[in-house]
């Protein structure tokens, strides 16, 4: 099971390489019972979108 920690990490990591199967699923599962993850990993999200356009890789 996965802490906070963690899953910060794991999500920021995911932005650049994709996860093993195993820890998307053990993301996925924290994030569904914690806010708190889930308002990080869309904050990073949008981050990292945003950094994609302006760089025009998109
Ligand atoms: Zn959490």
């Amino acid at each position: 099971m996965l802490n906070c920690k963690d899953t910060t990490r794991l999500l920021s990591q995911q932005q650049d390489q994709s996860l093993s199967l195993r820890r998307r699923m053990a993301l996925r599962f924290h994030l569904m019972m914690c806010s708190g993850c889930r308002n990080y990993n869309k904050q990073i999200d949008f981050i990292h979108k945003a950094c994609r356009r302006f760089s025009g890789k998109e």
